[in-house]
């Protein structure tokens, strides 16, 4: 019998037959399909016939189809429905395609073949999707190093090799010390928390085996406990711990790991010929260079810190009327703070919540698609790997446009988070393929027969996956490569956090945030507070981000630093950081920068991103309408439809007419007004 996973999909809308598909036949398909597609390189780079386009970039692009539909399935069951077995498959099969993909890459004849192209480009008549998929090609080889040769080759290898060795060790100290310290907490200390702040204490206690309550330093239990603990003691304690972790001396310290990785990244740019290692990550990033990524944050830093400072005096003042003086401490802030929003934005989530029913909000982000594209979403019943997943087809003018499946209930065998993937991304070759996209959520599952109830969060969650759907839906580009949200890293989100301005729409909500019980709708006030309680403590957020984003740029951008705690406090200091406040994720705990590459000088990403989305929504503002047609289009055709397939920047461009300011931002987050 052929393996499901290889043989022809036939069914509707060509999706995968999820109730053939077994565990088995994962291994046993891989296997095939990375043979399949490393015969099929290796006949690519071994043609005797003189490189063209189609003989090698194309044909590289189309290749690995097989290999595609096993890992489209095989990634989504791993993600979102996992067992042991398939966890064992996944150890299994990461080492085999890090392996797989590293071959390619170190192919020297298909290299050969591709640089021969690369230098006649002008002379090969390419139009623009091929130009930019030969451009494209030929930068991914040569950053990986395909390039070098002898000596300089080798070293390479070893460079990546020691950097994953010690990305992964300092992933492993960072959890050692979080696994270790915990604060035991008596009957008494518990005085003050809220009851779901309670509830994680005793559960935290009972894990580490002792008779009552504890503290540890899981983020999810130690930043409500800064927020409502009353005790200024045990808060310096459990602050001071948490702030200590990465740099506790012993077996666990990450310090002198970062000092290597930053001198090894440094080699490797300088291998590759690029002045440093930020030169070398954001060349293929929309900002481009560290001194545009600079500017927006030192644009961003002074208003924030402005604003902080005013708040620190405010929170100052209620610590002084609660009886204790002297500073305000970092250990003090989460904690006056909240006091302050109770006072000023009390926002009752549990009056809020009958308020956002998931199938309403479900509704909310089709209709707004609906407005704004002209997508109709129509209920598909077709088999899917659990029985939460629901699916719909997505037309325009009768069209199909895109499969589109949503599977929203958190559940045990799902990791946390939320994401949006493409089992099956648009492309025009080898044949034309319409999306088959998806949007993986955790909100908590109702008791039967009762409506599913978001929080506000997770209905900004929901917008915000379904704006990364979007992107994969619209997508109307040649090549698989550049489809979709295959874009610069720091240009993937703008259209998620776009989104999010759809779920502000007065409109929206009076439409659809309706009472799960009486039908009525959200009331004015209600909403109103809402709205405004996103904007609290920003200066807080602002600085603490801002910060690590600029010492994760001037640890990249020049030599690298031989006492990389030094260069913090002076990255600091150059800024004025206000005293109670410490970075958001200091040197020896910033997972994001040394646990591996993915936000190695791209920590600014976040807010390049908010950048774009506030200035993109303020193109609808100006226009007078959230649905102004002529608006929306433009963002299809620019943006949506576009993926990769053109520089991020150009196509922000055409959509605005210029690129983006950072006022927008600042009014969004409530820092355009003087402290
Ligand atoms: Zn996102």
């Amino acid at each position: 019998m052929t393996n499901p996973l290889l043989s022809d999909w036939t069914g509707p809308h060509r999706l995968a037959p999820f109730d053939a598909i077994s565990d088995e036949d994962f291994a046993p398909a891989l296997e095939v399909a990375l043979a399949e597609n490393k015969a099929e390189v290796d006949a690519i780079a071994g043609n005797p016939e003189a490189p063209t386009f189609a003989n090698t970039v194309e044909a590289l692009e189309t290749s690995g189809k097989a290999l595609d539909k096993v890992l489209s399935v095989f990634f989504s069951v791993a993600g979102a429905d996992s067992n042991p077995k398939r966890e064992e498959l996944q150890r299994d099969f990461s080492p085999k395609l890090a392996a797989h993909s590293a071959e390619i890459s170190a192919n020297k004849p298909l290299f050969q073949r591709i640089a021969t192209l690369w230098a006649q480009k002008d002379d090969l008549g390419l139009d623009a999707d091929q130009a930019r998929l030969l451009y494209l090609s030929h930068r991914g080889f040569v950053r990986s190093g395909a390039a070098l040769e002898g000596e300089a080759a080798e070293r390479m290898k070893a460079i990546k090799g020691r950097l994953a060795t010690l990305g992964t060790a300092f992933t492993q100290n960072l959890l050692a010390d979080e696994r270790e310290w915990f604060m035991a907490l008596s009957e008494e200390d518990l005085e003050g928390l809220p009851g779901f702040v309670v509830d994680a204490a005793r559960a935290a206690g009972e894990e580490k085996g002792l008779d009552g309550p504890a503290v540890t330093l899981s983020r999810s239990l130690i930043v409500p406990f800064l927020q409502f603990s009353p005790r200024r003691d045990l808060r310096e304690r459990a602050f001071t711990a948490w702030a200590a972790r990465g740099a506790n001396g012993g077996a666990t310290d990450n310090r002198d790991i970062a000092r290597e990785i930053l001198a090894l990244r440094e080699e490797r740019a300088k291998l590759l010929g690029y002045e440093n290692f930020a030169a070398y990550k954001l060349e293929t990033e929309m900002a481009g260079t560290p001194e545009r990524v600079r500017d927006l944050l030192m644009a961003v830093w002074e208003p924030a810190k402005a604003r902080a400072l005013a708040d620190q005096q405010v929170l100052e003042e209620m610590m002084h009327a609660d009886g204790v003086n002297g500073a305000l401490e970092a250990w003090d802030w989460r904690y006056y703070a909240e006091k302050r929003r109770k006072a000023e934005h009390d926002l009752d989530e549990a009056a809020l919540k009958p308020y956002l029913q998931l199938d309403r909000m479900i509704e909310a982000s089709f209709d707004c698609a609906t407005r704004l594209f002209g997508l109709e979403f129509t209920p598909l019943d077709v088999p899917l790997y659990h029985a939460d997943c629901r699916a719909w087809e997505v037309t325009r003018k009768g069209e199909t446009v895109a499969v589109f499946i949503g599977d929203y209930f958190a559940r045990g065998s799902k990791r946390s988070g939320a994401w949006c993937s493409a089992m099956r991304s648009q492309a025009k070759l080898p044949e034309v393929e319409y999306p088959v996209v998806i949007n993986v959520c955790n909100f908590a599952k109702p008791p039967k027969g009762q409506p599913a109830l978001l929080s506000y969060d997770d209905a900004r969650t929901l917008f915000h996956e379904f704006g990364h759907a979007l992107h994969q839906m619209l997508s109307d580009v040649t090549y698989e490569r550049v489809s979709g949200t295959s874009v610069a890293r720091d240009f993937a989100e703008p259209p998620s956090q776009l989104y999010e301005h759809w779920l502000e729409v007065p409109e929206v909500l009076e439409k659809y945030a309706t009472h799960a019980e009486t039908g009525q709708p959200m009331p004015r006030a209600m909403l109103e507070k809402v709205l405004e309680a996103a904007n609290f403590d920003q200066g807080f957020q602002t600085v603490e981000y801002v910060a690590s984003a600029l010492v994760d740029l001037e640890f990249h951008d020049g030599a690298p630093p031989t006492d990389p705690m030094a260069k913090q406090a002076e990255v600091l200091g150059a800024l004025g950081m206000p005293k109670a406040i410490v970075m958001r994720h200091a040197t020896p705990q910033f997972a994001h920068v040394f646990s591996g590459d993915g936000y190695s000088s791209g920590y600014y990403s976040y807010m390049w991103s908010e950048v774009m989305d506030a200035d993109a929504f303020e193109a609808f503002e100006e226009a007078g309408s959230a649905f102004d047609p002529e608006v929306a289009g433009r963002l299809e055709e620019f943006i949506l439809s576009k993926g990769g397939s053109e520089e991020a920047d150009v196509l922000y461009e055409k959509f605005r007419g210029r690129l983006p300011g950072v006022e927008a931002l600042l009014k969004g987050r409530g820092l355009d007004t003087a402290a």
